[in-house]
């Protein structure tokens, strides 16, 4: 789960196959109990929130960069693995459904195709999928 301020990243940890919840209107203790009751870890840079839930017993992670690379290699060091892999959609979190696979045929190349099961948006491995992989390439080469 991510605060206000790391909806951004939020949408990208769901890119590499994350299952990610947006904060919506919630406040700071909202918040808190929301990810404890669904076992959801924490993202925030507010070092107050992160003090809270660690008194609380709310797995918490404090994000410290505010480049999103930067932010992206803070949780490759936690382990989360920068390899794009569309299982969520990044606007609203519904499952991904594969619609259509890539089949090279006489007219070129179909793109592997996902709907949001909760939203209907569209994705496809388009042009944007290259400069996706590109700054998860960057993550990845730039860490350690
Ligand atoms: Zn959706």
């Amino acid at each position: 789960m991510v605060d206000q301020m790391l909806i951004r990243l939020g949408r990208w940890l769901r890119l590499v196959g994350n299952d990610v919840a947006n904060p919506g209107g919630a406040d700071d203790p909202e918040l808190m109990v929301w990810a404890k009751q669904e076992n959801r870890i924490l993202l925030t840079r507010d070092r107050h929130l992160y003090e809270s839930c660690k008194t609380a017993g709310v797995e918490c992670i404090l994000i410290k960069c505010t480049s999103l690379i930067g932010q992206l290699k803070e949780m490759a060091m936690e382990g989360v693995n920068m390899v794009l892999n569309p299982q969520r959609c990044t606007i609203c979190n519904g499952a991904l459904r594969e619609v259509a696979k890539t089949v090279a045929n006489g007219a070129g190349c179909q793109p592997s195709t996902w709907k949001c099961e909760g939203c209907g948006k569209l994705y496809w491995t388009g042009s944007h999928w290259r400069r996706i992989e590109d700054t998860l390439n960057k993550v990845r080469s730039e860490k350690g």
